[in-house]
Formats: structure tokens, C-alpha cells, sequence
């Protein structure tokens, strides 16, 4: 620190420094402090102390800087000057709080230290001015109390044994009902206990207890519990914490006092109302320490209706200062309004769009600014079905599991996919309930009104699909006991099964019994508009991943304005479907397989029509056969039999088959297009199918626009081979078919492989557009299988080798080099090369700000994310644009 920095910061009517000065030299609380003061709102006089102190503080080995008592005594001086208290005075004493207050709001921080200043001469005093004994002698013990515990690290329990003793004495068990004469004696009690473990006198002199709290403020940025605080939320670069010494007001000097805490507005809902709850004759702490039930704000009028006046009019001087809602604490001294503390408030992602609309309307902030105020993620609560929460206060909790996928399902208990498809066709709803799901139960989850798992993690199969559909998901409930074969659960010593019905809060991960009442999301016109400004503002396309007509229509009223990624595996997955594929697998000529395939085009051209109806006019990326083929035979005996039975060949044939397919590491095995090269004759199909289903869209007036995508490929031999393929067989469609139109058809690759992406300028030459598979490109570039990454993740996390899961937010340093150089590489070759990315990464909010900073022309996430991605894209549009 330079020595000439200014460490103490005076807020008060003699003065008010520090104007200009930020967050992170006075903190979040000094700041706001400071510029309440400012614009004329009664607030204590008092003095920050700078963060720089605390960060000098730990440089020089735990010693406070030089010349920083002298600033403080200053300020104390000015302090006692405009208050006309003094220090340790016996008649009028001055005395203050010391609080923590960092840039960012931390808990684990240091208490609050109340009543600082007080002393034997000062206790006196204190009963002298406010003609209260007992509240003097009170507060003193309180101090001791507090000071020995925070500053000196006492042992709690001795005061509480010393307390309980007094109390005893006077036959009473409430704090409240000690006499002053009691608490008097509690003082002489608590000072020897605070010699006796601390080896000294509890200090008379308020400036010695002024220096032992800073220092221990200072102490308290590196607990261990604020400093796991700042590794989980990624809290980095700041110098330290600040130190806010406040002169004290009191809530608790009788029924014309009392304390609070409010909302500018209802951070539930947004509403403009204000809200909050205060407490008679009380102090701060013991509105939110549930001692007493707080009474609403409004109730307020009938107890002191120009104090609530006065309040709202706060309200709207702070809503115009800070032009945001606020969240405020608040004290009433014998009928006085003071304010402790201002900060921007928390609230929900309803409340987020409601109050930034309404403060365009109120004209106190623009449009653009109302975009970048609501937090893209936030608006999943908004796409959501919800619990009614009154309902969900009496619910009956079983256990809690990994909130893996958000929302609410309701329904009965299933135990397999099948059966969920059952139930589901019947119209009835559901829980699929399974150990842990695989692609075989796909049919079965999307069936399901949600799923429950007991094993596997965030990025379980589990949950990466259902996240994909916004479908609700709690996995990996260990409490929970499955007999899938018995058909029930047991969980806490109590039994359910398919007769009952459970309730899943993917949102928390809480398993509840019965059914709790469910409400729809309301996409209500504050939605609307602020998608209206953000689609205004943004020029990332956002498109969506969806492989049936109904995702794609619903994708489309979220404003997708295209398909990044259709994957046609999952529609080989239906029961009358999967035979086919099973047959095919098993054939050992071409012939045999080219027989299977054909029974399949029938199907696939189907879904391609529907699909290219339901986004008319906007671009369709088909992927092709992406999965090993090993995926689409069952494991289990009993499957292989039943299997084995309907396609008329031996049991042994089957296994042989599985047996022939397996492969130690199928994630980087005969997968892809590495598949088309040695079954030309799958791609061959899905391909007809494509063009067929284009040509058949073409003659109802349906504007079909196919971008065909092969996947995984590493060199450029192997788009030059597929392409030459893949053109081949559009040409030789059409000319089955005498379509003599026109198709707007495009042939792409997935960029997912590292080589990919290093010769992404020789791969550029075969292709009309990249799309990153940034889910792929990132198992490659980390080396991490991606179903396998939960058995070592959460200590890469708790050790802070990764800050986030590289699955879920783009690692821009490394696999954001890789997508980079493929974009400069490519556009090399071809300067208007269309490139996208498509996977989990495209609804991510960072990862959506860095493909706008690499010049990506969309993103492509699932249709629950669209309204994210496009908010996100918004955002990343005015964030850089400002720079
Ligand atoms: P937290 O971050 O836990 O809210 P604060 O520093 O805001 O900690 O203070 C804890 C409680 O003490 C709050 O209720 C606050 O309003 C109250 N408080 C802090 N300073 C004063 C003061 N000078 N006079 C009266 N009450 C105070
Ligand atoms: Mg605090
Ligand atoms: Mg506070």
C-alpha cells in the first residue's frame, strides 16, 4: 500500500468522504453507508477503515498499519465532536458498533460487536442519560459477552454457566426477568471469568477494545470457513474485508422502540410493494434470530404511522439513488428512524423480470439495462411447473437427493421404462424410479412425469437427459432402498410402491410422499417483453437440440430459430423400431443389414417430416448415427433371451454379437462417422430418409431446409469420403423420386475431436458448416469420460483444481482455444463458414458470452434453456459492445 493511501473513511453530518471510492476499498456496507449519508437519509455518523488495511494487515505479518490508530482516533474525535458523546464518559458515553463488511457479502465473517465503548465509568453514564439501570447493565454484559467470544475466542459456555447461576439466584428463568441489581453482579461475574481465561482485565479503555476488534475484523477474512466461502462461490482478487465503526442506536428502549429488516420491493413476486417485518423493543439481531415473531411492515401504521411514512419515502429516495431494489435494515430509537445497512436485494427470477419491467415503466432504468439486470439462469424458475408453496410448507419430506434437473412431478411409483410408457399412454403420470438409467430407458424417461434415481451424480445419463427435456430429475437419493424386481422403495423405515404416489422437487432434490399441489409457470407479458428487448439487442442465433416434432414446436415458441442438433439415435428406440435396429446389428452381410435398414426408412422419413413441418422456413441440423452400436443390444440374460425369441435366432447369437461389440472404451471407439465408413449403408438410409422426407415437405408448400452433420470426424479424408457419399445419395434420391425442385440442403461435420479442430482449414474445404460438440471436444481435450467424471469431480472441486464442472460451463482457457483456433482456421478457408455449437454448453450463460466473443453465428441448447441462451446472448451483445 502506498503510504500516503488514506485509511479511514468518515460518513457523517460534519463530513462525508470517500465519494467515487469503490466496493472493494470501503466494502459493500461502507459504501452504501456512506452514500446514504450522502443523499440525506438518517444514518449513525461513523468511519470505515479501508480493505487496503486489512490486506496491508496480513503483509506485515498481522500487524496493523502504521498511522491507522492515529486516522482512527481522529475520526473517533470527530465522531465524539458531532454526537457531543465522548468515549468512556460517565455521564454521556459515545458508543459504537464494529462490523465486518467486505465487497461481496460473506458469511463466516466476523459478528458484529454491539455496545463497544462501554466500561465500568461508561455503564454509569450509559444508566445516567437513559435513566435505565437495567438497560445499561445489559448492554455491558452483552459487550463482555460479545468481545470475549468474538475478539478473544472465549469459551460461550462459561458465560452462559455464569448467566444461569444469576438467574437461578433470583429464582427466574428468562433473560429479561433479571433485575438490574442481577445484571450488575452478572458484570462483576462475566469481567473475573474474562480475566480468568484470557489472562487480562476486560479492557477499560474503548480505544484498546477499538484496536483488539479491528484486528480481529481483519482476523476473521482468513477463518477457514471464509475462506472455503470464497473458493466454493469463486470469489477471488479482493484485498480483504473493510471495517465499519458506527455510532449505536437502540430498537430495545422500550415500546416506542424496535428494529428491522425490509425490501424495497416483494422479492418474492416483484411486486411493487414494500415488504418487510419489524420487532418492538428490540435489537438488530433478534428479528431474523426468531426469539420473537417479527410483525409485518404493514401492520406499522398502527404503531407508528410517520415512522412508516418516513419509510416508504426511504424507499423511494433509494430506489431512485440506486435506481435497483433494495434490501435495508433499520432501527426506530424512541420513535427516531435510523438506518444500519443498504444493499442491492436477492430475489427470484419472477421477481427479477417483474421489477425490471417495472422500472423501465418507471423510467428509472432503460431497456438495455433491464436485460443485463435478470440473471439468465434465473428465468428457469420462470419456465417451470412449481409446488404451490403453501402446499410445499406442509409437504412430507422423505429425503433429499441431488436436485439434478428443476421443476415438480407428481405421480405414481414405476419401476422399469416400459412400464412408464404404459402408464403414460393410459394417460396416467408417473415416477420412474431406477437405480441409475441408460439409454435403453430414454423412451421410458420421457414418458415419465419425472425420474428418480439412487445412484450417479449431476452429469448422471439421468440427469443430462432430463436437464435436456427441462424434465424434473432427483438422482443419486442413496437414503432411498430399490427393489426394482419387488416393485417398491423403502426409505426412513417406511415402505412405498406402485400404488402410491411420490412427489419430486428437482429444484431441491426433496422427495416428498403423496401428492403436493403443482402450479403451471405463468409465461406472463413482463416475459415476453424483456425477450422482446433481449432478441433486440443480441446477434447470436438461438437455436435448440430436439429430436421429436413436439420438442420442436415447443423449442419454437421459445423462440428457436432452428434445430442445432436433431439426434436420430433416440428414434431408433421405440418398440417397433429398435427390432429392426437389433436385426440389422446382428446381420453378418450387407445385404441382411440393407433388408433392416429399409424397414427402418419408413420410420425415420416419418420423423424427419414432422420434425421439418414443425420448424417450417428454419434450419434443421440431422446429425447422423452418433452411438456405438453395442448401445442398441440389451445386457441382461432376460433381455437376450426375449430378444433372441422375437427375431427367431439363438440366444448364443446374440451374446456372441454383444460379446463381438464390446469395446474397453467405447467412448473413443467404432462410433460416429467412423460407423458410415464401415456401414456405408446406415448413412445411406438416414440420408433417403432426409431428402425424401424434404421432397414430400416440398410438395405440401413446407419449407424443409436439412443441414446434415457427420459426426465425429478427426481428418479430412473422412468428410471428403462421407460427403462424396452423402451427395451421392441426395442425388440418387431425387432422381428415384423425379423430384426436379429444388432442396436447400447443407453438409456439415461436428467439430469434436482436437485434429478436428487443429486442421479445421483442410477439414473447411468439405464442409458448409461446423458445429462444436463441445461435450465430446471437452471429455478429448481433459482426457475425462464424461460418464465417469463423478467418481473424482466433487474432490477436483472441494480441492479447487476445477472451479466449475467442465460439462457444464465452456472451459474457455483450454477447450475455448480449441473452438477458437477452428473458427479462425475455418473461416480461413471459408470466410462466411456457418458455425455453431450445440450440447449442454449452448444454454450456459458464460459459455454463451464466449461463442459471441469468438464470433459463433448461434448457440444451440435444449428448448427449456432457448429463452436462457437468448437473454444470455442479449447480455454477452451489451457486455462487450461497452468495452
Ligand atoms: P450482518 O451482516 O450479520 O447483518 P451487521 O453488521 O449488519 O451484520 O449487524 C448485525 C446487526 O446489528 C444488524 O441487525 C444491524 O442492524 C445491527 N447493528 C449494527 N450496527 C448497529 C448500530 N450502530 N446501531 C444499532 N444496531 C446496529
Ligand atoms: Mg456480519
Ligand atoms: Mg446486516
Amino acid at each position: 500500500m502506498a503510504k500516503q493511501a488514506k485509511m479511514v473513511y468518515y460518513f457523517g453530518k460534519t463530513k462525508t468522504e470517500g465519494k467515487g471510492v469503490s466496493k472493494s476499498i470501503l466494502g459493500g456496507k461502507g459504501v452504501n453507508l456512506a452514500e446514504m449519508t450522502r443523499i440525506g437519509l438518517p444514518v449513525p455518523p461513523g468511519f470505515t477503515i479501508t480493505t487496503e488495511c486489512c490486506d496491508a494487515y496480513y503483509k506485515s505479518k498481522k500487524k496493523l498499519p502504521s498511522g491507522l490508530m492515529a486516522e482512527v482516533n481522529s475520526a473517533v474525535k470527530i465522531l465524539e465532536k458531532e454526537l457531543g458523546k465522548k468515549f468512556g464518559d460517565d455521564s454521556n458515553p459515545l458508543l459504537v458498533s464494529v462490523r465486518s463488511g467486505a465487497a461481496v457479502s460473506m458469511p463466516g465473517m466476523m459478528n458484529t460487536i454491539l455496545n463497544l465503548g462501554l466500561n465500568d465509568a461508561a455503564t454509569q453514564g450509559l444508566a445516567k442519560a437513559t435513566k435505565n439501570e437495567r438497560f445499561a447493565y445489559d448492554a455491558y454484559r452483552r459487550l463482555i459477552n460479545m468481545f470475549g467470544d468474538v475478539v478473544m475466542g472465549m469459551d460461550h459456555h462459561a458465560f452462559e454457566t455464569a448467566f444461569d447461576k444469576i438467574k437461578k439466584k433470583y429464582k427466574v428463568t428468562e433473560d429479561t426477568e433479571v433485575p438490574a441489581e442481577g445484571l450488575k453482579q452478572l458484570c462483576e461475574d462475566y469481567k473475573a471469568l474474562y480475566k480468568k481465561q484470557s489472562g487480562e482485565d476486560f479492557p477499560q479503555d474503548p480505544i484498546k477494545q477499538l484496536q483488539l476488534s479491528i484486528e480481529a475484523v481483519f482476523g476473521s477474512w482468513n477463518t477457514s470457513r471464509a475462506v472455503r466461502y470464497r473458493e466454493i462461490e469463486g470469489i477471488r482478487g479482493l484485498l480483504g474485508t473493510a471495517v465499519n465503526v458506527q455510532s449505536m442506536v437502540y430498537g430495545n428502549m422500550g415500546d416506542d422502540s424496535g428494529t428491522g429488516v425490509a425490501f424495497t420491493r416483494n422479492p418474492n413476486t416483484g411486486e411493487n410493494k414494500f415488504f418487510g417485518e419489524f420487532l418492538i423493543n428490540a435489537q438488530g439481531e433478534d428479528v431474523v434470530a426468531g426469539i420473537r415473531t417479527p410483525q409485518p411492515v404493514a401492520e406499522m401504521p398502527k404503531w407508528n404511522r410517520a415512522v412508516h411514512k418516513e419509510l416508504l419515502e426511504i424507499k423511494k429516495t433509494l430506489e431512485d439513488h440506486y435506481k435497483e431494489m433494495q434490501d435495508i435494515e433499520f432501527t426506530i430509537e424512541r420513535g427516531t428512524l435510523y438506518m444500519l445497512q443498504t444493499r442491492t436485494g436477492k430475489r427470484t427470477g419472477v421477481a427479477a423480470v417483474k421489477i425490471a419491467c417495472d422500472m423501465v415503466k418507471e423510467k428509472l432504468i432503460d431497456e438495455k439495462e433491464a436485460v443485463m439486470r435478470v440473471p439468465a439462469n434465473d428465468l428457469t424458475q420462470l419456465l417451470l411447473p412449481s409446488f404451490k408453496p403453501t402446499a410445499r410448507n406442509a409437504a412430507d419430506v422423505l429425503c433429499r437427493g441431488l436436485p439434478a434437473s428443476p421443476g415438480a412431478a407428481v405421480g405414481k411409483l414405476v419401476f422399469s421404462a416400459p412400464e412408464a410408457r404404459e402408464a403414460a399412454e393410459a394417460g396416467l403420470k408417473v415416477i420412474l424410479v431406477r437405480k441409475e438409467t441408460s439409454p435403453e430407458d430414454v423412451d421410458g424417461m420421457n414418458a415419465a412425469a419425472g425420474i428418480l434415481t439412487s445412484t450417479g451424480g449431476m452429469t448422471s445419463h439421468a440427469a443430462v437427459v432430463a436437464r435436456g427435456w427441462g424434465k424434473c430429475c432427483v438422482a443419486g437419493a442413496g437414503e432411498i432402498d430399490i427393489d426394482e424386481k419387488g416393485k417398491k422403495i423403502k426409505v426412513g423405515g417406511r415402505t412405498f410402491n406402485g400404488k402410491d404416489i411420490i412427489s419430486l422437487d428437482g429444484t431441491t432434490g426433496e422427495v416428498m410422499a403423496g401428492e403436493v399441489e403443482t402450479q403451471e409457470p405463468k409465461l406472463s407479458g413482463d416475459f415476453a417483453k424483456l425477450m422482446k428487448w433481449a432478441d433486440g439487442f443480441r446477434t447470436l442465433d438461438v437455436r435448440t437440440n430436439a429430436d421429436s416434432p413436439a420438442d420442436s414446436k415447443r423449442a419454437r415458441e421459445f423462440g428457436a430459430q432452428g434445430i442445432g442438433l436433431c439426434r436420430t439415435e433416440h428414434m431408433f428406440f421405440d418398440a417397433d423400431r429398435i427390432i429392426h435396429m437389433r436385426s440389422m446389428i446382428l446381420a453378418d452381410n450387407e445385404k441382411d443389414r440393407r433388408a433392416a435398414l429399409k424397414k427402418l426408412l419408413p420410420f425415420q422419413r416419418k420423423d424427419f417430416e414432422g420434425i421439418f413441418k414443425a420448424m417450417d422456413g428454419l434450419p434443421v441440423t440431422v446429425r447422423l448415427l452418433d452411438p456405438p452400436l453395442h448401445e442398441f443390444l440389451p445386457h441382461d440374460a432376460d433381455a437376450q433371451k426375449a430378444m433372441a425369441k422375437e427375431l427367431g435366432v439363438k440366444p448364443g447369437q446374440i451374446v456372441k454379437r454383444a460379446e463381438a461389440l464390446h469395446e474397453s472404451n467405447p467412448m473413443l471407439g467404432h462410433r460416429g462417422c467412423r460407423l458410415s465408413v464401415t456401414y456405408p449403408e446406415i448413412l445411406e438410409m438416414q440420408v433417403r430418409a432426409i431428402v425424401e422426407a424434404a421432397i414430400s415437405c416440398s410438395k405440401k408448400k413446407i419449407k424443409a431446409m436439412p443441414e446434415i452433420m457427420i459426426p465425429l470426424v478427426g481428418t479430412e479424408a473422412e468428410l471428403s469420403m462421407l460427403r462424396a457419399k452423402v451427395e451421392e445419395t441426395i442425388k440418387e434420391t431425387c432422381e428415384a423420386k423425379k423430384f426436379e425442385g429444388k432442396l436447400d440442403i447443407s453438409i456439415g461435420t461436428m467439430i469434436e475431436i482436437p485434429r478436428a479442430a487443429l486442421t479445421a482449414d483442410k477439414i473447411a474445404e468439405h464442409a458448409d458448416f461446423f458445429s462444436f460438440g463441445t461435450n465430446d471436444l471437452t471429455q478429448m481435450t481433459f482426457g475425462y469420460s464424461r460418464d465417469d467424471i463423478n467418481t473424482f469431480l466433487p474432490d477436483y472441486l472441494s480441492q479447487d483444481i476445477l472451479h466449475v464442472d467442465p460439462f457444464q460451463s465452456l472451459d474457455q482457457s483450454g477447450v475455448g482455444q480449441l473452438v477458437e483456433m477452428g473458427v479462425q482456421k475455418g473461416r480461413s478457408t471459408k470466410s462466411k463458414l456457418k458455425i455453431g455449437i450445440c450440447g449442454e454448453h449452448g444454454g450456459d450463460p458464460s459459455s454463451v458470452d464466449f461463442c459471441h466473443r469468438v464470433g459463433l453465428d448461434y448457440v444451440s441448447c435444449s428448448p427449456f434453456r432457448v429463452p436462457i441462451a437468448r437473454l444470455a446472448a442479449a447480455q454477452a451483445a451489451l457486455r462487450n459492445s461497452k468495452k
